[in-house]
């Protein structure tokens, strides 16, 4: 979602040097770009739709040199994504970027309306910046820092802001509420950015901006006010992460790259936390468990779900965040609120996070992002070392959730054939994934036979019907194909109405002890005139004529009922991959999708 960058330079390359980092936000998903640049005295702006490379092609030939730049990608909530409504806004003398939601911007704008303001754009980010103004000229506030600090009172909902005032255009200030902001500290120069992955390039020393805290920076300082205005030193951080410029590594796509990287990632998780005190957790002090997290991350939760419920024996439940945040949720003190999120700024989790934490609940975040509020504001936080995810549908995000959720419950049982069995697995679980992307003819397959449909069904039961709920959005969000995921036994309590002749029916069925319920319920969709996508094991191929009701069959390598959960994912993952290739889909970056979700 909306990436900010802004950078202050000793030199004159802020423009060039912001648009770098701004590439380095592109995975975050976005509609439209711009940049704010100071040069010939003036503060100029450059907006494009689509892709930044669009931008870049407008500004090539313009011999633009300047010592500061504000840069963004937009993920329209206000005002669809065109080039008026993109970032940066201009209102009188100040330029503004923006990432979140201001609330009441209808309210404010009506106020601004009637104290003569008009309005070029439908976003609420241009209000904001109106307001600013406001508060600059007409309340004549003219302290930068009094001023920011009196306007944002005023706003509600959410932002991120970079803020350049026309006469001091050797500072940039930035400020923030409930969206993501970090302060850069570089060697000629210093930067604001969404995330540190945009400036890595330049510098791994940052500062996480608090909620309200303002930052004045200049090329050679930063200076960072709390809420009330009196100078803090916050803690510099050092971030481990390398510039590697983020190259798909002779992959066709950041997607294939990741799922390519998720056998390591996952046995270097598996070495890392099971069997160990830092990733064990008593279950026994807990009566019930909320895992709460949105898309590919709910999913996975679903899969801990059953994990924690069949091996724990602890009532679990999954809560989508955006419901579980305004739902008044019924929490004790012998609740565990586990929340999940791959960037850890999801805005929607964060609030539940919060939400929990108030009440005193044990809160532990599984977080990928280094840092993220989510994983500084949780009680414990597991992180998942899945390193960056450039894709925005995410495939390495999701199998190191599930890896995490996997290992706290086998870390809690004692003494249990399944904890040695998957003890032992550990051992050969990077090869075994390894073979299963090593079949990729068979997924080209799968995907040949589908690719020219409309409509698609996963039935599964348990665990299996978890996989396909991730199954099925995997394949939605990149190949735009309609696709539903059902428990197997509740298909002919209605959808089966919706089966015609050749309708793909992928079927997953890995448990033994369901096996013969999904089988039969495979040729009820058969006997309808379903296309039927038969995954299951080799184990409990081999004991079934499987053949008899499945026009493809994908036999996939046995492994514990723990880890066959990653051979699926992989699995379905790679169907995705080439059903969106064959359908020529824009597979790293899906239409209106955004990566880190930071408006609600
Ligand atoms: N709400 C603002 C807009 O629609 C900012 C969106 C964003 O975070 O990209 O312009």
């Amino acid at each position: 979602m909306c990436g900010i960058t802004g950078y202050i330079s000793k030199t004159n390359d802020a423009n060039t040097v912001a648009i770098n980092c701004l590439k380095n936000l592109e995975y975050r998903g976005y509609d439209s770009s711009g940049i704010a640049i100071f040069n010939e005295n003036k503060i100029k702006l450059y907006k494009s739709t689509g892709k930044i490379a669009n931008l870049c092609e407008k500004i090539k030939d313009i011999d633009t040199t300047s010592k500061i730049a504000i840069a963004h990608t937009r993920w329209a909530t206000h005002g669809k994504p065109t080039e008026t409504n993109a970032h940066p806004h201009r209102c009188k003398n100040i330029t503004l970027v923006h990432n979140g939601i201001i609330e009441n911007y209808i309210e404010l704008k009506e106020f601004l309306q009637k104290n003569g303001y008009t309005f070029n754009t439908q976003t609420d980010t241009e209000v904001a910046c109106a307001y600013i103004a406001y508060v600059y000229n007409d309340l004549n506030i003219k302290d930068k820092l009094k001023c920011i600090n009196e306007a944002c009172k005023n706003l509600k909902g959410s932002y991120a802001f970079g803020i350049i005032f026309d006469d001091e255009p050797e500072t940039l200030y930035a400020t923030r509420k409930d969206s993501p902001l970090i302060v850069g500290y570089g060697d000629n120069g210093n930067f604001i950015s969404s995330d540190i992955t945009a400036i890595i390039k330049y510098t791994n020393k940052y500062v996480i901006l608090n909620d309200y805290y303002i930052s004045k920076i200049t090329c050679d300082k930063v200076e960072n006010y709390d809420e009330n205005l009196n100078l803090v030193n916050l803690e510099i951080k050092t971030s481990d992460l390398t510039y590697n410029e983020n190259t798909k590594n002779g992959y066709s796509h950041y997607m294939l790259k990741e799922i390519h990287e998720e056998p390591t990632v996952i046995a270097n998780l598996y070495k890392r936390y099971l069997d160990k005190d830092i990733a064990t957790i008593d279950l026994k002090k807990f009566d019930k468990i909320h895992i709460v997290a949105c898309g590919s991350a709910m999913h996975a939760g679903l899969i801990g779900k059953y994990l924690f419920e069949t091996y724990a024996r602890i009532e679990t439940t999954v809560e989508i965040a955006s419901e579980y945040r305004y739902k008044n949720p019924i929490i004790t003190d012998k609740t565990l609120v586990i929340i999940i999120s791959q960037s850890g700024e999801t805005a929607d989790t964060l609030a539940a996070l919060r939400l929990a934490n108030n009440v005193g609940a044990y809160t532990l975040a599984i977080v990928n992002q280094e840092n993220s509020s989510i994983a500084r504001e949780a009680k414990k936080c597991l992180y998942t070392y899945a390193g960056p995810e450039i894709a925005v549908a995410t495939t390495k995000g999701y199998t190191s959730q599930v890896a995490v959720l996997s290992i706290i419950m086998i870390n809690s049982l004692k003494n249990n054939n399944l904890k040695d069995t998957i003890l032992k697995e550990t051992a050969t679980i990077e090869n075994v994934l390894e073979k299963t992307i090593d079949m990729l003819p068979e997924y080209k397959n799968i995907a040949n036979k589908i690719y020219e449909k409309n409509d698609i069904f996963f039935i599964g039961r348990g665990i299996d019907y978890a996989l396909c709920m991730e199954g099925s959005l995997k394949l939605k969000e990149i190949s735009y194909i309609h696709s539903e995921a059902y428990a197997a036994g509740e298909l002919k309590h209605g959808t089966i109405s919706l089966i015609e002749n050749g309708t793909p029916v992928i079927a997953i069925a890995t448990d033994e002890t369901l096996f013969e319920k999904t089988v039969s319920n495979v040729k009820e969709t058969k006997a309808r005139g379903a296309y039927t996508i038969f995954i299951t094991t080799k184990s409990l191929a081999d004991n079934t004529d499987v053949d008899d009701f499945s026009d493809v069959k994908l036999i996939l390598n046995d492994m514990s009922k723990i880890n066959i959960t990653h051979v699926v994912a992989l699995a379905l993952q790679l169907i995705s991959f080439e059903t969106a290739k064959l359908k020529n889909c824009d597979i790293d970056k899906p239409k209106n999708l955004a990566k880190s979700v930071t408006v609600e």
